[in-house]
């Protein structure tokens, strides 16, 4: 057997006729760029998460990098975030030349710990940044307590939760911003690069929208320093035409999970919290001998992913930050044993037992 670790191509077989008819849409338009999709699209989003405003944009990336410059993020702020996550969480931060502080993880979720945010604030403390990690939505309310009490912002980097419920809430809903990825393996993906911002400030969000085009107000009146950081409107199109089907997509996924969680020996599978509803960007479990799981596992055609092996204060690139090896012991830990598997709302009942059988083969 050959798996495949987000399984794509089924997906595009399910519903081909209504993501060819936008693209075709588009073509016959020649509308590429600020089509009538992308607005039609920033309306579903917004009705999709209750956020009061949503603007589409380039990338998952961006989205977040945009929401820092519309909070007017520079040289010498602080934002407090995770150093367990994929770098462009804190590589933004770093980019506009503040200090990415990070605070370390809760070994059961693998989100920010937000009992130890509080004694990193500092008068140069501008957001907090949490990252809602493999599906799984945050401490948002304790996160949100506590920024509202020092003043600060809050963004949520919702790029692997797009779809995930707190308290009954959707998140990208939660805080004063929120961001999230439309890369196609995430949850809802588009055929290129693609994101979103959401925000609860019409300010914001009219802020954002003209810097995803060089910062115009109108048409070669430019009001800031801003990007070229629009989405395109064909991945507009393919959003539209996938979205319907992403509620049974995440009822899937979780099914999947559960039946992981359900049949998995020796190893540590995730926790969700009982007020909340991860849709699995990765299912990601905890082992002893990773490296020679993922070598024969691999012989048995089952791709598996490790997200992360190097948290992020121990990148080359942060080294100027001089964070050092035991900074955050529960990030490293857990970047040693994390293990993701193959995980798709197109991944069959057949597979996943032969998935299971071998890994519990090779793991006893
Ligand atoms: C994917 C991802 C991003 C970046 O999104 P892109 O669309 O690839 O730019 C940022 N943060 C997290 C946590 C991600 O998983």
């Amino acid at each position: 057997m050959k798996i495949e670790f987000v399984n794509l191509s089924r997906q595009y077989q399910a519903y081909h006729q209504y993501i060819d008819l936008q693209i075709q849409k588009t073509l016959t338009q020649s509308s590429f760029i600020m089509g009538e999709q992308v607005k039609a699209l920033e309306k579903e989003l917004q009705v999709y998460t209750k956020s009061p405003y949503v603007v589409a944009c380039s990338s998952g990336t961006d989205a977040l990098l945009l929401s820092l410059m519309t909070l007017g993020v520079q040289k010498g702020d602080e934002v407090i975030t995770t150093p367990f996550s994929f770098f462009a969480s804190s590589e933004v931060i770093a980019f506009l030349g503040a200090r990415p502080v990070f605070v370390d993880i809760d070994e059961k979720t693998y989100n920010i710990d937000p009992l130890l945010i509080e004694e990193k604030i500092t008068p140069r403390t501008k957001a907090i940044l949490p990252v809602s990690l493999f599906g799984q939505v945050c401490d948002m309310d304790e996160i949100n307590a506590l920024a509202l009490s020092y003043g600060l912002s809050v963004i949520e980097d919702a790029s692997q939760s797009f779809g995930a419920l707190y308290k009954q809430r959707k998140s990208c809903s939660l805080s004063e911003l929120a961001t999230t990825s439309f890369f196609p393996s995430k949850p809802l993906g588009c055929y290129g690069d693609g994101g979103a911002v959401f925000c609860q400030k019409e300010e914001h969000a009219q802020k954002i929208s003209s810097l995803i085009k060089h910062g115009q107000t109108k048409r070669y009146e430019h009001r800031y320093i801003g990007l070229n950081a629009r989405l395109d409107t064909i991945q507009a199109g393919v959003l539209l035409a996938k979205l319907p089907f992403l509620d049974d997509e995440l009822k899937r996924r979780q099914e999947i999970a559960q039946y992981y969680s359900q049949n998995l020996k020796n190893c540590v599978v995730p926790m969700v919290s009982q007020d909340r509803e991860s849709v699995f960007a990765q299912y990601s479990i905890r082992v002893q001998n990773r490296d020679q799981l993922i070598s024969k596992l691999q012989e048995l055609g089952i791709p598996t992913a490790v997200h992360y092996p190097i948290p992020l204060h121990l990148q080359e690139a942060f080294s100027y930050l001089g964070y050092r090896l035991g900074d955050f012991p529960v990030s490293e830990r857990v970047s040693k044993e994390i293990l993701s598997l193959p995980m798709s709302a197109f991944l069959l009942q057949e597979e996943q037992e032969y998935i299971i059988d071998h890994f519990n083969f090779l793991n006893s």
